[in-house]
């Protein structure tokens, strides 16, 4: 068991790339228009509804 640290280690780094992903403290919202669904930032396209009306948010 040598330098073995237990899950100790392993939620640093969680932490780490969490914080990557997060830049500031912005959150993106891209959202359906017409049903609401939320979708992936980038998409153009609803995969529920196959509208293109979709609205990006950005929450402080
Ligand atoms: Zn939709």
């Amino acid at each position: 068991m040598l330098g073995v640290r237990g899950p100790g280690a392993s939620g640093v780094i969680a932490m780490g790339l969490l914080a990557s992903l997060v830049p500031d403290r912005e959150t993106v919202v891209v959202e359906c228009r017409r049903c609401g669904t939320t979708v992936d930032r980038g998409t153009s396209v609803c995969s529920v509804c196959d509208s293109e009306d979709i609205a990006e948010y950005t929450i402080r």
